[in-house]
């Protein structure tokens, strides 16, 4: 069973109530019982308000970790009960698809009412407000029909979803749901284009709702700086694709560099054991390359060419490599193989560098972009007998391993690429 405390802000009374109920129902022994809290017009990523860490540190509860979390259909839909401080509250958690489970905090306790806001006021006012969520949260944990709910927790299904803008032409959600579908998973995944604003309350909402989600073009280095865990490819890159909770907390990994690598090894046979790489991009996708490249390859040189020349600078002084250089022209030097990681190619006839102009044809090609049908690049690339990929095999293993990190095991073999079909 999962509760959640809503609020305005998600900075003062619903983390505060979170925080007591938590501390309530370890002490109590009843087990089962999950909490969180979010805030209708929470902007997500902020701390408890001051006052609040006050407080709640003079009662022994600790509010220094709490990032505030925007309330969402997805939190709603994944609640048995939400608990709204005040009717406003109430009124946006219905509009969000809740129904008989929400209710006021203070009538779920026997009582009436709304619980004041405190924002903005002295300790003392806090402090009154702390003693009231405590009266009636514990008096709303001990309701009879809090027990009801408690020993029959109605099925949701936990809802994933890609991050982006655009994200109308992925093929994400057909390929997860197929395998949510074959392998008997109660989850949802959608493809949902958000706004930089947006993107980090979205994502902090839907993995503390027990889902999660990826992150695509162009917020994966903005995600980042919304997660309270992240793994080392998440470091070295600064970019997170990959999202989810655990232990109340967000995490996020970069799941493009293992699928990259798994590309590179296929074509690996192909190159020449010691190569030169040509990188054409800098946005999110190219510093998964080039990290690959740098930790897992024998490159000897990796050379970077983007349409915006400060991009570029700015991903070859992140790495601080000194194999890895910055190429004013795409044609410079002398590559062996050749990675397309801007989006060009997606859609039309472009293609991001024409093989025959390098000074010579490259002995591998891979492309991240995919579409239906072969990319520009590799129809070129199948004309002049030069071995490429495109960016669907990259999707794939990039998929498997974002459903690795959510379930915690690998997902039906083979379930994937039928999907993607
Ligand atoms: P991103 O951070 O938004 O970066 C986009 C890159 O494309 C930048 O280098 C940008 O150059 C360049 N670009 C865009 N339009 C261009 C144009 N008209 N001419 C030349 N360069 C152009 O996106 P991303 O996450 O790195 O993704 C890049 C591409 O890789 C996308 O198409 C994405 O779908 C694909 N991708 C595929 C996979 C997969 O699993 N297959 C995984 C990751 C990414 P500026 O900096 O000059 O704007």
């Amino acid at each position: 069973m999962h509760i959640t405390f809503v609020c305005t802000g998600n900075t003062c009374r619903s983390p505060m109530a979170e925080a007591i109920a938590r501390r309530s129902l370890a002490l109590s022994g009843r087990h089962g019982v999950t909490v969180g809290s979010a805030g209708v017009a929470a902007f997500g990523g902020s701390p408890a308000s001051e006052g609040a860490r006050t407080v709640a540190a003079e009662v022994g509860l600790e509010l220094s970790g709490h990032l505030s979390t925007l309330l969402t259909e997805e939190i709603v839909a994944a609640s048995d009960l939400v608990l709204c401080m005040g009717a406003g509250h109430l009124a946006r958690s219905l509009e969000l698809g809740g129904d008989d489970r929400c209710h006021l905090l203070a009538e779920a306790a026997g009582e009436s009412g709304d619980v004041p806001d405190p924002f903005g006021g002295s300790h003392d006012t806090y402090r009154a407000t702390l003693a009231e969520l405590q009266r009636l949260v514990e008096a709303a944990l001990a309701a009879d029909w809090v027990a009801e709910a408690r020993a029959a927790p109605r099925e949701r299904p936990a809802v994933f979803a890609l991050l982006g803008d655009p994200v109308a032409h992925s093929l994400s959600p057909a390929i997860q749901n197929a395998v949510f579908v074959a392998d008997r998973r109660s989850a949802i995944y959608h493809a949902r284009r958000v706004s930089g604003e947006q993107c980090g309350p979205v994502l902090r909402s839907l993995a503390l709702a027990g889902g999660g989600g990826n992150v695509t073009s162009p917020h994966k280095a903005r995600a980042v700086g919304f997660l309270d865990r992240s793994t080392e490819a998440v470091a070295a890159t600064g970019a997170c694709n990959v999202f989810w909770s655990a232990d109340g907390e967000v995490w996020g990994d970069n799941t493009d560099v293992e699928a990259f690598g798994s590309v590179w090894g296929d074509l690996a046979p192909a190159t020449d054991g010691n190569p030169e790489v040509l990188v054409l991009g800098a946005g999110g996708a190219a510093r998964a390359v080039v990290h690959f490249l740098l930790t897992s390859t024998e490159a000897a040189r990796v050379c970077i060419w983007n349409r915006g020349a400060e991009r570029a600078a700015t991903l070859v002084s992140h790495f601080g490599d000194p194999r890895l250089a910055q190429v004013a022209r795409r044609r410079a030097g002398n590559p062996s193989v050749v990675v397309n990681a801007t989006s060009v190619g997606t859609r039309g006839s472009s293609s991001p560098v024409d093989l025959e102009a390098l000074p010579r044809p490259p002995l591998a090609v891979i492309d991240l972009v995919y579409r239906r049908g072969p990319t520009p690049l590799c129809r070129q690339a199948d004309r002049l007998g030069i071995p490429s990929r495109d960016g669907r095999g990259m999707l794939l293993r990039q998929a498997e391993a974002s459903y690795s990190r959510w379930f915690g095991e690998p997902p039906p073999e083979g379930a994937m690429a039928r999907a993607a079909e």
